[in-house]
């Protein structure tokens, strides 16, 4: 070795000592469950956890174990981000919103050891059939515990490629897996997402996380922002558009992010109510895919969506859509296609769009499978199951298909999943779903396919209206001729109430199918 750098390693602990060190009064608000406001400092928060950690070490977890989470984002959640990695364990995060035996089947797989739950969901554990050596209840006896934690004493060495914390997929696609992150990726991700061309994050920000801590880390929003010291608002349960806007108008927040449903409901009510938001407000929607018309309306309000695309295997962030200097020169309606895209990879990931011919040349028509690698994607899942993700040339395989314009600007057509095969040809739900939210009367879109006796499957629309509009199939029909070919076109349009969600908020296709597999074509 010649270089004569030192050889430190990338581990948590470095994030925590410098923001309790220099970011010690940046202020962490949190809504309780009775709707009044919590408020403390990365300060408090920092020294917290690590009466936690040494709470946890001292009660016998050890290096490696996995301890879980079940709670909503606010500031003891915070504390357990970094309490628990700290300690050298693993962060567990449980989503809240899946069913009790789901919860139990992962507990199991990683095996958790303790547990902090929040007490309004605590309940919820009595159905669990797998038991936790040990239950912490925010709200009953947890402060008792961080008071009974010794106050002073080392933390124990971190091993940068040791586990900071793991996620489960939402098994969309069969079981659940799980996916581990450690120290070194959490950090670079963090760094990298930070960046002025990424997230453009900085200390001046309020920070509001719609995105639950149980969903991919908040999109390791919580550690990003303790390495910046941005503040930290965190809506707790209360997830409604009334009350998302009135911690984003008085907390004065300058960026929130969340899955597009959350800004769906948003924007309608700004259609309807002032607000008195921050000139400029910024918006990072993921999750799926931001439709191009929510994007304009955002405009409208003075209020910017950033659109990125992740995954639980990426941690999240594995492409933005920032409009570089040149295509910010182009005419409106381009601009606004490509920010509807998913953008490019950011530093230190490499993404290429694949079919069976290699990768797609960048004509905007051919597609292909999104495969990704880099130091924050996942090498495997725990156990070793589906090693068929992984191409022999150390790509993850996402599922996700795409294309790929002269800019290199990524856009995904469709979930591999989620394709419908009519008469031997594919068409990609997710491009009809755009252009139906891209109508004036349609609040929300689902697409999906039913077979057909001829066409072996044929694509039904599921729609909600906004309140108040009215339009027919007809005019759902003759909104998305001549946008796309004939054959794409659905043909059944079903009004429905509203499309049934999955944990994380997005429209759950698997429930549709179910709810039409009986569907008589006339
Ligand atoms: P799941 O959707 O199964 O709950 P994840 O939360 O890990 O699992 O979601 C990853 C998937 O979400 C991606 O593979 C992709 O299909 C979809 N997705 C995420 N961000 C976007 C986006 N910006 N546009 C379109 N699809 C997206």
């Amino acid at each position: 070795m010649t270089a004569t750098m030192m050889d430190v390693p990338l581990t948590l602990d470095w994030i925590a000592d410098r923001a309790e060190r220099y970011m010690a009064g940046v202020e962490i608000v949190s809504r309780r469950p009775d709707k009044s406001l919590h408020r403390t400092s990365f300060g408090s928060v920092i020294q917290r956890a690590k009466r936690l950690a040494r709470g946890l070490i001292a009660g016998g977890i050890k290096k490696g174990d996995r301890v879980a989470t079940l709670m909503w984002n606010h500031a003891e959640h915070l504390e357990a981000y970094f309490g628990i990695p700290l300690a050298g364990a693993t962060l567990h995060t449980l989503n809240l919103r899946l069913h009790p035996d789901e919860i139990s089947y992962i507990a199991r797989d990683a095996g958790d050891r303790w547990l902090i739950v929040d007490e309004s969901l605590h309940q919820y554990c009595d159905k669990l059939t797998y038991k936790f050596e040990k239950v912490i209840v925010v709200g009953r006896d947890y402060e008792q515990f961080i008071e009974s934690c010794p106050a002073e004493g080392p933390l124990p060495v971190l091993d940068e490629r040791g586990e900071l914390g793991m996620c489960y997929t939402s098994g969309t696609t069969g079981k659940p897996k799980g996916v581990v992150y450690s120290h070194r990726s959490t950090i670079l991700h963090s760094l990298v997402a930070a960046l002025p061309d990424s997230l453009d994050l900085r200390r001046t920000d309020t920070l509001l996380p719609v995105v639950p801590m149980f969903h991919v880390n908040a999109w390791g929003l919580p550690f990003i922002a303790a390495m910046v010291g941005t503040k930290l608002v965190m809506p707790g349960p209360h997830l409604d558009p009334p009350s998302l806007l009135e911690l984003l108008q008085n907390e004065k927040v300058t960026v929130a992010a969340g899955v597009p449903t959350i800004w769906i409901g948003i924007r309608d009510l700004l259609d309807k109510q002032k607000y008195n938001l921050q000139p400029g407000l910024r918006m990072i929607v993921g999750g799926s895919a931001a439709p191009e018309q929510l994007i304009r309306d955002f405009d409208r309000h003075d209020m910017y969506l950033l659109h990125a695309w992740g995954m639980t295997e990426t941690s999240p962030i594995g492409s933005i859509s920032r409009l570089p200097p040149e295509l910010a020169k182009l005419d409106e309606a381009t601009r606004y296609r490509m920010r509807a895209k998913q953008g490019l990879p950011p530093p230190l990931v490499d993404l290429r769009v694949r079919n069976e011919a290699g990768d797609v040349p960048h004509d905007d028509t051919t597609s292909g499978e999104v495969l990704i690698r880099g130091p924050w994607i996942a090498g495997s899942y725990v156990g070793g199951h589906s090693p068929e993700r992984w191409t022999s040339d150390g790509f993850f395989r996402t599922g996700d298909v795409a294309r790929v314009d002269a800019y290199g600007f990524v856009q995904l057509t469709d979930r591999i999943a989620d394709l419908i095969k009519s008469g031997g040809e594919w068409i990609a739900s997710a491009a009809l779903e755009h252009a139906l939210m891209g109508h004036p009367c349609v609040r929300e879109a689902a697409v999906i396919g039913v077979a057909h006796p001829k066409w072996s499957e044929r694509p039904l629309a599921a729609v909600v209206l906004k309140e108040g509009k009215q339009c027919t199939a007809e005019d759902l029909r003759a909104h998305l001729q001549g946008k796309f070919a004939k054959f794409w076109v659905p043909d059944a349009f079903v009004f429905v109430e509203a499309i049934p969600r999955t944990s994380a908020g997005k429209f759950k296709k698997t429930a549709l199918r179910e709810q039409f597999k009986d569907w008589k074509w006339t």
